[in-house]
């Protein structure tokens, strides 16, 4: 592994193949992914793994953030919405600055399309059971990848781009040029206690995906089943206005709580929200991360079992 920019390294293999990358912290209190990216690079450094065909890219995301164990640095922008095009306010940020060198050094729309696999791996601020996301539709390929990450408990989707409006996200970029990219959001961001489990879904992956073998431990056996996720599909985003936002009591409190039709979920001001459809409370944010004209949480709906 060489470190090709700050936190960024990648290994070349001698035999060509598809190109892999694995990111986390890009939220730097989202610490499995942190963790599962550094025990990847130790154990292909430690000759655990052997790199055997194509290239290897980890990397980790905002470093001032994940310096603090806070979701962003003190600019307070999100460095996951700056992987589209970046606003003049947001330019000279640690943040956009960050999302430019990324592009730059793995350079997606010069490897061939469709051979590139991204998997971006994420937490929530409150509590989640473990996800993929991948917006706007999956394909074939990622029900293939997904096999190999047993614990995730659903798959959301954005097929009407309810999330950011436009590509804005580093799972987007991975998806850019007929390529491959989805998230695994793996619990609640303060929980390390799935590291093992999801450094190990990682090492199936690649080794389903033929880019490593392994030397010293014994071959990990994953579990193998067809995935057949409950698929769940964005309607709606709950923005705040400058007249303030506040969930009702025992409402939006962790990912994939549901709600009825007709059931009042909280208040625009004096305004009721009330559910026009069954569905589930996505990503309620901590107050702390409101922004004004940007989302507290999302609804979706489920749209398979
Ligand atoms: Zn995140």
């Amino acid at each position: 592994m060489h470190e090709v920019a700050e936190k960024i390294w990648k290994s070349e293999s001698a035999t060509p193949g598809q190109t892999i990358i694995i990111s986390g912290g890009i939220h730097g209190n989202e610490r499995t992914g942190i963790e599962v990216v550094l025990r990847i690079k130790q154990a292909l450094e430690q000759e655990e793994f052997i790199h055997t065909s194509g290239t290897l890219f980890l990397l980790l995301g905002n470093l001032k953030a994940i310096e603090l164990n806070e979701r962003w640095s003190e600019s307070g922008v999100d460095l996951n919405r700056c992987f589209g095009e970046i606003s003049e306010a947001v330019y000279d940020s640690f943040e956009a600055q960050r999302a430019m060198l990324i592009k730059k050094v793995l350079a997606l729309d010069t490897r061939h399309p469709g051979s590139v696999i991204g998997i971006d791996l994420h937490a929530t601020n409150k509590p989640s059971k473990p996800f993929l996301v991948m917006q706007p539709h999956p394909t074939p390929l990622h029900s293939t990848l997904f096999s190999s990450i047993p614990s995730a408990q659903a798959l959301l989707c954005d097929p009407h781009w309810v999330f950011t409006g436009v590509p804005a996200t580093l799972d987007d970029y991975y998806n850019s040029n007929r390529n491959t990219g989805f998230c695994y959001e793996t619990g609640c961001a303060d929980d390390t206690s799935r590291v093992n489990e999801v450094f190990n879904e990682m090492r199936t992956l690649l080794k389903d995906r033929q880019v490593i073998a392994q030397s010293k431990t014994p071959d990990y056996v994953a579990k193998k089943y067809e995935h057949s996720l409950p698929t769940y599909a964005l309607r709606e985003a709950i923005i705040l206005s400058d007249q303030g936002f506040a969930y009702e009591s025992l409402m939006g409190l962790f990912t994939f709580q549901e709600f009825s039709k007709g059931a009042l979920l909280g208040h625009h001001g004096g305004l009721p929200l009330i559910a026009s459809f069954d569905g589930v409370f996505i990503f309620p944010k901590l107050a702390k991360h409101w922004k004004l004209g940007e989302p507290v949480g999302f609804l979706a709906e489920k749209i398979k079992e």
